[in-house]
């Protein structure tokens, strides 16, 4: 398939936005996939904060990244990402190039403990903020599961609704694909 799937098509997205030295944030760092590609991207000069109410994701992460000799470039925060505002440094304040929520529940883990529609729009609308003009926010969103589905609904309801002089958002998603599959609303700050 020449397409590209959802999540690489995420990375390729989050590789036009930011780079080398660059300030970005892995909203759901889970068992740290994403954060360990966004460590790499913005190389030993640049920093990555992460986000994850669960500490044993986070500890799957720092894993990670230990395993594969990542740099020490990575702050992780155990708290919920709409408290992003009251605990990122002010001096990346409208810096951010980069985000990225891959939203839902962390694989092999409590199926119950997911992200939700309120917490996920509160932590995008205070991206929006911290964000330098041309810096991308990339939700990846799964609504094969029930609170899934809910989430889904409020986050499209909030995103559809951005002034379009404050940002580019883009929705990307095979339609003749069954069982709900996973999609990306990218979001660029103008
Ligand atoms: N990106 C991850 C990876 O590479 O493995 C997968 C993330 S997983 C689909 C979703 C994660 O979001 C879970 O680990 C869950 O604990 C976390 N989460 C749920 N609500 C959250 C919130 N309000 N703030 C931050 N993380 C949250």
């Amino acid at each position: 398939m020449k397409l590209s799937g959802v999540l690489p098509f995420a990375r390729e997205l989050l590789a036009k936005a930011a780079g080398d030295g660059d300030a970005v944030v892995d909203a759901t760092c889970g068992n740290g996939h994403d954060t360990l590609f966004l460590s790499r991207l913005v190389g030993s000069s640049g920093h990555v904060f992460a986000f994850d109410i669960q500490q044993d994701a986070i500890e799957n992460a720092k894993k990670r990244l230990n395993e594969q000799s990542a740099a020490s470039n990575v702050t992780f925060f155990h708290c919920s990402h709409s408290e992003l505002q009251s605990v990122l440094p002010s001096s990346v304040f409208g810096k951010l190039t980069g985000a990225v929520f891959n939203l839902g529940y962390l694989p092999g883990g409590d199926k119950q403990i997911t992200t939700t529609g309120n917490s996920t729009i509160d932590a995008v609308k205070q991206l929006l903020s911290w964000m330098k003009p041309g810096g991308i926010i990339v939700l990846v969103i799964y609504h094969g599961h029930e609170q899934g589905k809910t989430e889904k609904d409020k986050v499209m309801s909030f995103v559809s609704e951005i002034d379009q002089n404050a940002a580019h958002v883009l929705k990307y998603q095979f339609i003749n694909q069954k069982n709900s599959p996973p999609f990306i609303i990218a979001i660029e700050k103008r």
